[in-house]
């Protein structure tokens, strides 16, 4: 199972100042097997990517398949892609000579580090500071607003809220597929969460009909 990125937070203010400087030690990106999750909007901007840089990668189930490895976090089927890793220190694939090659596109948690953004209850953010890696608390200061103003964008608020409030009804439906069934409603899961997106067209309004169509495709496999 995944190692939750909740592990080692403590709460952090919307105005709480933070030393944090990056020594290009490459420690973040070491270490992280099945622990960097690759969400839907992550994979759709890796692709669009690499697509610019490689025109042989073809398609996002080519770069899931290069990639990405699909973790179970529920028993109903639901699963995650987390970053492949490689090697003995089990480095994240994208990591060469201590730097990210794809720090332009990189996933939602790399570019909020050291800050995570978790939703509540009201359809607003709580913000978490990760405690490991504490040789990166020095240098300058900043505010926990300012970092996640400039890395946790408007367009990733609108797809974790999208995300987060389809998750009940997909699990719950999940849970009602007979065992027969499983195999296929878990490929429509793969279709509507991950692939199924046209990268030539923005993510977001692409994103909320995949998951209308899933829990379409869903409910019809029980009904
Ligand atoms: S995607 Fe980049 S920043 Fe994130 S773990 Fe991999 S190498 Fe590090």
């Amino acid at each position: 199972m995944k190692k939750s990125l909740m592990e080692n937070v403590t709460p952090i203010a919307w105005n709480e100042r933070i030393h944090f400087e990056c020594h290009h030690c490459g420690a973040c990106c070491r270490n992280v097997k099945d622990s960097v999750p690759l969400e839907s909007l992550d994979v759709y901007r890796i692709a669009r990517f690499l697509q610019s840089q490689d025109k042989s990668l073809d398609s996002i189930e080519h770069l899931l398949s290069l990639y990405a490895e699909p973790v179970p976090i529920h028993e109903c089927g639901y699963f995650i892609y987390t970053l492949k890793t490689v090697g003995s220190d089990d480095a994240c694939i994208f990591l060469k000579d201590n730097r990210c090659t794809i720090q332009a596109a990189k996933p939602r948690a790399c570019r909020t580090y050291p800050l995570v953004a978790e939703p509540d209850d009201s359809s607003s953010f709580q913000y978490y500071l990760s405690m490991e890696k504490s040789h990166h608390f020095t240098g300058r200061k900043f505010k926990a607003r300012d970092w996640m103003n400039q890395y946790f964008t408007q367009e990733d608020r609108a797809y974790v809220n999208a995300d987060i409030s389809a998750v009940p009804e997909i699990a719950r439906l999940l849970r009602q597929i007979p065992e027969t069934h499983k195999h296929r409603a878990l490929f429509f899961f793969l279709q509507y969460k991950y692939t199924d997106f046209d990268l030539d067209q923005p993510f977001q309004e692409q994103y909320e009909r995949n998951n209308r169509e899933l829990i379409a495709s869903l409910e019809a496999m029980i009904s």
